[in-house]
């Protein structure tokens, strides 16, 4: 791989480890010419369902934006990246075995809900009240009355 400073033909590999609970591996490179080091992330590229948006628009699963959304009901929440991304990785996997070429958002909405219910109630809350638009104020009391049982 070149180098990503000066552009030199080779790099190596001076530490590779496997991240993301098996599912990405993570390298760490260096430049035999300027010395410079970097980190690269490896994983297998695997044909994802097309998303039907609510109002029947099709698109592309957008990994970024399911990422994003995680992220943001996660913001300040003691949660490691490391683990996000163990969610990220489950929510796919689940997304691929239901063998579906064309899955509604409301699907993925859902698989997110349940990984943010275990990750950090905090979140959950979060993503559900704007997800789910909930109600009324006694529809939100009842799902934060249940997290708590
Ligand atoms: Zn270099």
């Amino acid at each position: 791989m070149h180098c990503p400073f000066c552009n030199a033909d080779d790099t190596k590999v001076i530490d590779s480890r496997l991240v993301a609970d098996g599912h990405q591996v993570r390298r760490r490179r260096e430049c035999l010419v300027c010395h410079e080091r970097f980190t690269t992330f490896e994983m297998a590229e695997l044909v994802m369902p097309r998303v039907i948006k609510s109002n029947g628009v099709r698109e592309p699963f957008n990994e970024d934006k399911l990422r994003n959304g995680i992220q943001r009901a996660l913001e300040k929440r003691p949660v490691s990246t490391e683990l996000i991304e163990q969610s990220i990785n489950r929510i796919k996997s689940n997304l691929r075995a239901t063998g579906e070429r064309e899955i509604m958002t409301k699907i993925i909405g859902n698989l997110v809900m349940e990984e943010l219910k275990q990750l950090d109630k905090v979140a959950y809350i979060r993503f559900a009240s704007v997800y789910r638009s909930f109600e009324d104020i006694r529809e939100f009391g009842e799902e934060i009355a249940r997290l708590e049982k």
